[in-house]
């Protein structure tokens, strides 16, 4: 038999290990060195430049000193139809400030301007997408995210790049470390670590949005395979784009005069939400394009004529991404309205993901978890967006100092690898599987595969259980004749093999969970069921493992500040 050090290519150790370097994942790595521990980031790509926080679109809400906290709660729970964790919502309001503000002088020091600022100082506010008594203040992705990288070297974390991370090994029932792949040379690495930080996003499905494509939902899978509880996934989410291009940044442009308009040119999205019309949340935004089209008002425009020349600019300064790409197609972006279309994120930026305490801790031991791979407490369905990256910032550094604390009590690995031994054998043939099978399905035919079932809108978002069950049917059969056949011929095509089998894992955990939910609230629509129904399904909906695959209940939680109405009624 191989030992395993004959079985892997690299053995390292930690005290801490932060698996993801985006914006939580930096600020996880942060927070733990403050508490004087060994900490080791690995990111799938480069720390700082990989993932969704980069492209973040300018957009984020955060309670300052002189707001009114109850303003902010009570918006944040209505808008999040009330699945909020409302203790997390709390913390976010007490917190935010204080993490926001410390990037923004970091980046002063690196020479960064993180935060939009006037000619006084003062932070520029404005109503952007879902605000009503709240105002979303601007932050700049690349400088965010330059500044966080500067200071996470800063504080001493060795980095480790290119390394996408499979699975999690256990000893004694605690996570004890990690096993990764180099994604160039298909090199193997096993780290020993005290407590482990899951901060590598969510799974996006290679979807249309920007910043998608290596978020393919390992870590919320390797969670999962190590009995960690997931929730909300019944809410994986979307959001909406250009038919032609990754454009994003829609809430500063609805929050600038934008407008949503239907194939008749109405602004159609006042019948989906009268208070606030273009504006309205993602929930209600992508439902109602998809009514719209369903009742055959298709196709949907963006319409951004109506910007004026000072935020013109602005949006420019904020989203260059986008511009650019406007500028390779050749559209003026605000001389014409755009057809835009809606863009599934799945489990990326909300949508569900592991279940985690206000230490972002999860049910296993030493295992922590922040931003995107979580559930997203502070949420509900979808609140209001920009609360994002600050729940990544505080959850960041939360789960930094909390994984911290846990790895000086944390049971020590014992010399030589006893009864990991096996574990660590099973994983890595299980990681190399692909190289040795005969050339047949590849994972982009699987990617194909997966993304036709799970994004028509008649399953995305008009739902019913006949349509749902059909899709998870095809998912089941996929994860179990199609995805262990994935073949493999260098570490490139190695990498995508296990990206699809998580893929296809949280596909049909997405799912079993909008089934289970028998109701309408926030992204499940249920054409059976379309009542918002607070007397039997104020509940979350939770995920686990058990003997026989994917367990699926719901929990009812506790409402500490803010009563919900205890009615039905049609989704508002
Ligand atoms: C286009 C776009 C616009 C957005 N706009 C806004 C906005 O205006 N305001 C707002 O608040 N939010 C916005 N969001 C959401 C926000 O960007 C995210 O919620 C936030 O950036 C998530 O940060 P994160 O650190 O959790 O994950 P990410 O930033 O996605 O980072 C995850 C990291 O994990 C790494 N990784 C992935 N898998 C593995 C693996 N197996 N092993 C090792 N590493 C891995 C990735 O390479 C990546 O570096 C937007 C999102 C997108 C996509």
């Amino acid at each position: 038999m191989k030992t395993v050090e004959n079985l892997v290519n690299h053995i390292l150790e930690t005290e801490v290990l932060v698996i993801g370097g985006g914006s939580a994942g930096c600020y996880a790595a942060i927070g733990a060195s403050l508490r004087g521990v060994k900490v080791l980031m690995v990111d799938k790509g480069k720390v700082g430049y990989s993932g969704c926080s980069p492209f973040a679109a300018g957009a984020i809400n955060v309670c300052l000193p002189e707001d009114n906290h109850e303003d902010w709660f009570e918006e944040i729970v209505t808008r999040g139809e009330y699945l909020n964790d409302q203790t997390w919502v709390k913390i976010q309001l007490d917190e935010g400030w204080q993490r926001v503000n410390e990037i923004r002088e970091w980046g002063k020091k690196y020479g960064q301007k993180v935060l939009e600022e006037d000619a006084n100082g003062r932070i520029v506010r404005r109503k952007a997408r879902g605000n009503i008594n709240t105002l979303t203040a601007i932050i700049h992705a690349r400088p965010m995210m330059d500044t966080l990288r500067k200071k996470v070297i800063e504080s001493g974390v060795q980095l480790l790049e290119r390394i996408m991370v499979t699975h999690l090994f256990k000893y004694q029932g605690q996570i004890v470390g990690a096993l990764g792949l180099h994604c160039r040379t298909a090199e193997i690495y096993l780290i020993k670590a005290r407590s482990v930080v899951l901060a590598a996003g969510g799974c996006g499905f290679k979807s249309l949005f920007i910043g998608h494509n290596n978020l393919t939902g390992e870590a919320q899978y390797m969670a999962y395979r190590a009995g960690a509880t997931l929730r909300n996934l019944d809410q994986a989410m979307s959001n909406s784009t250009s038919r032609d291009a990754d454009i994003h940044g829609l809430s500063l442009m609805v929050g600038s005069g934008g407008r949503f308009l239907n194939g008749q040119g109405e602004e159609f999205m006042f019948r989906y939400d009268p208070k606030v019309g273009s504006r309205a949340r993602l929930t209600k935004l992508v439902i109602g394009m998809a009514k719209e089209v369903e009742a055959g008002r298709g196709p949907i425009y963006l319409d951004l004529t109506k910007v004026g020349p000072d935020d013109q600019q602005m949006l420019r300064k904020v989203l260059p991404e986008g511009f650019r790409a406007f500028e390779r197609m050749g559209v003026d972006p605000f001389g014409q309205a755009l057809e835009w279309v809606p863009a599934f994120e799945g489990t990326l930026v909300h949508g569900g993901g592991i279940h985690i305490d206000t230490n972002c801790a999860s049910n296993v031991p030493g295992l922590f978890s922040a931003g995107d791979t979580t559930c997203t407490p502070e949420h509900g369905t979808w609140s209001l967006t920009g609360l994002n990256l600050t729940f990544c910032f505080v959850s960041g550094y939360q789960a930094g100092l909390a994984s911290a604390e846990y790895s000086k009590k944390a049971v020590p690995i014992p010399p030589g690898w006893g009864e990991l031994e096996s574990q660590i054998t099973e994983n890595v043939a299980e990681l190399l599987a692909p190289l040795r099978r005969p050339l047949n399905i590849t994972s982009d035919q699987i990617v194909y595969h997966i993304l036709a079932v799970l994004i028509p809108y008649r399953v995305a978002y008009l739902r019913n259980e006949t349509r749902l069950c059909d899709a998870l049917n095809k998912i089941i059969t996929l994860n179990r004749e199609e995805i262990p056949q994935v073949s493999a011929r260098d570490p490139h095509e190695l990498v995508k093999a296990f990206e699809v089998r998580s893929m296809g894992a949280i596909a049909e955990m997405i799912l079993r969970s909008v089934l289970f939910r028998q109701e309408s609230r926030g992204f499940v629509y249920r054409e059976d069921y379309p009542l918002t129904d607070n007397v039997n399904w104020l509940k979350w909906v939770m995920l686990g493992r058990n003997e026989q695959g994917i367990r699926v209940w719901s929990e009812s939680f506790p409402t500490p500040y803010f009563d919900p109405p205890r009615e039905k009624y049609i989704p508002r």
